[in-house]
């Protein structure tokens, strides 16, 4: 592992001097990488649990809902598929192109550069790795540096398990990655916040690498009239005080109907207390916030209107009760940015046509949440809100599912991964046509006549 940052040079002309010798090519060589890769989660369990509890106070039932789970289900799902990902996609070839056939071939592009967050630090760092590996790239790893014991370990564990010629590993913050960012790299994969996004593009343009962003911004949860009020608070509950709501897909905020807004927070309350008991800041199935920063601005975001439910702090260990609020102007702090902590503002609308306008005029989110029992307003909102990922009934569960594409639109992110959309995203789909020799036709060689332009409109 490099930590001088003029060696990031010599990494990468070894890492491409490996992957233009076609080290990565094989889908044998790729199927050991990604099960070496699960041997890695499965043989320190343990360690891992430790470093997330260091980081987050992540319990370790969250370690596997939040983190592991998913990356053993997509290890499995990329092993599963790769023959027919990597085959050849035969496509149509129209009369003008006859005889012949074409397809696309799909290849990798060489080197990717993966930058994570902090937030799920094991997740968000490996799982863009599976379909790296899976296309048959080279990568280079920076895990986020605030959450440094889990960026400690991985950059231990990565090269005892992953082909150093192919996989590296570089610890570090703001300056490691600006000089990372000024290597040429074939892709770069960005997990986090929106500012430091542009950053990432900008350096991308230099070298006109094409970039995947997976940001953040505010998830809507819309409670529609007549919705299940019990299963929703339940869902939403749990949603959003997973890892002390520092989860970017978390509902962000509630839009609800005045007459449901009071049986909510009721059915909120009565789910906090069975989930969590009533000392919450002392929950040990409950986060604590990333660091000091992130916990100054969400307690300065607590003044965002009427507290509700929770509203406690322990700044010696940097908690804040999950906590609910009402009286919430649409113009307030809290509705400002994304929370990205254990605050849920609610806030009235007349009706679903009011909740989705509401939503209309903000930037577009990375996920929005419906609980409603109308297949009406289910069809209205998938129809008229752009959202990353909607999910109905429920929230963060659509991330089970491998074969959805994960990721933003607009502000909330660009390019989608996970099954096979990680392995197109991380793969170039190159377009092949193969031209038969016999009979040529010869209408679009010159000599040009009117003859042959009666055939050549009659042929395109
Ligand atoms: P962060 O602070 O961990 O930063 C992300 C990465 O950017 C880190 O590896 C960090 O080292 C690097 N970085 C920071 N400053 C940089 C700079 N000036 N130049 C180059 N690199 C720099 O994470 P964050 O930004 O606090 O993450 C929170 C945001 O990420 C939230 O908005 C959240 O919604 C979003 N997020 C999105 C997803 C997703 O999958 N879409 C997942 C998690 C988090």
């Amino acid at each position: 592992m490099p930590t001088d940052t003029s060696q990031y040079s010599n990494m990468l002309a070894e890492l491409r001097a490996h992957f233009n010798g076609g080290l990565t090519r094989p889908l044998g060589w790729r199927r050991e990488q990604l099960a070496a890769l699960s041997r890695l989660l499965e043989e320190n369990e343990g360690r891992l649990n430790e470093a997330l509890a260091e980081d987050l106070g992540k319990p370790p039932q969250e370690v596997l809902l939040g983190e592991t789970a998913l990356l053993f289900s997509e290890i499995d799902h990329a092993r599963r598929h790769l023959k027919s990902w990597t085959k050849r996609r035969r496509v149509r070839t129209p009369m003008v192109g006859k005889p012949g056939r074409s397809w696309v071939q799909p290849e990798p592009y060489g080197v990717v550069l993966i930058i994570g967050a902090w937030n799920y630090p094991v997740q968000l760092l490996l799982s863009p790795l599976i379909p790296a590996l899976a296309a048959g790239n080279c990568a280079v790893l920076k895990p986020s540096e605030i959450a440094a014991a889990t960026s400690r370990l991985l950059a231990e564990l990565i090269p005892k398990y992953l082909d150093e010629r192919a996989v590296r590993v570089v610890e570090g913050a703001v300056e490691e990655t600006t000089e990372l960012l000024k290597q040429h790299f074939d892709h770069i994969f960005y997990t986090g916040g929106a500012a430091v996004g542009r950053i990432i593009m900008r350096a991308a343009a230099e070298h006109l690498t094409p970039v995947t962003l997976e940001l953040g911004g505010k998830s809507p949860c819309v409670i529609d009239a007549g919705a299940d009020i019990e299963s929703a608070a339940r869902r939403l509950t749990w949603g959003k005080c997973l890892n002390a709501g520092q989860t970017c897909i978390a509902p962000d905020y509630v839009l609800v109907t005045p007459s449901e807004r009071d049986k909510l927070i009721g059915a909120i309350e009565h789910e906090l207390f069975e989930m969590y008991g009533s000392n919450r800041l002392e929950s040990s199935d409950y986060c604590k916030i990333i660091n000091r920063r992130h916990f100054d601005r969400l307690r300065n975001l607590l003044d965002s209107g009427r507290v509700v439910i929770g509203g406690k702090v322990d700044e010696e260990n940097c908690r804040i009760e999950p906590t609910v609020m009402t009286e919430v102007a649409p113009d307030s702090a809290v509705m400002q940015e994304e929370i990205f902590g254990p605050i849920l503002p609610i806030l009235e609308v007349e009706n679903l046509d009011e909740a989705i306008a509401f939503i209309r005029q903000r930037d577009k989110p990375l996920s929005s949440y419906l609980f409603t029992r109308s297949g009406e307003s289910e069809q209205r909102f998938a129809e008229l809100v752009s959202t990353g990922n909607l999910c109905i009934n429920d929230t963060l569960m659509f991330m089970s599912v491998p074969d959805l594409p994960f990721g933003g639109v607009g502000m909330s992110g660009m390019g989608q991964y996970h099954g096979k959309a990680g392995f197109d995203r991380l793969s170039h789909l190159k377009a092949v046509m193969k031209r038969g020799r016999f009979p040529e036709i010869p209408v679009r060689f010159p000599p040009y006549s009117r003859f042959k332009m009666r055939l050549l409109k009659w042929f395109s």
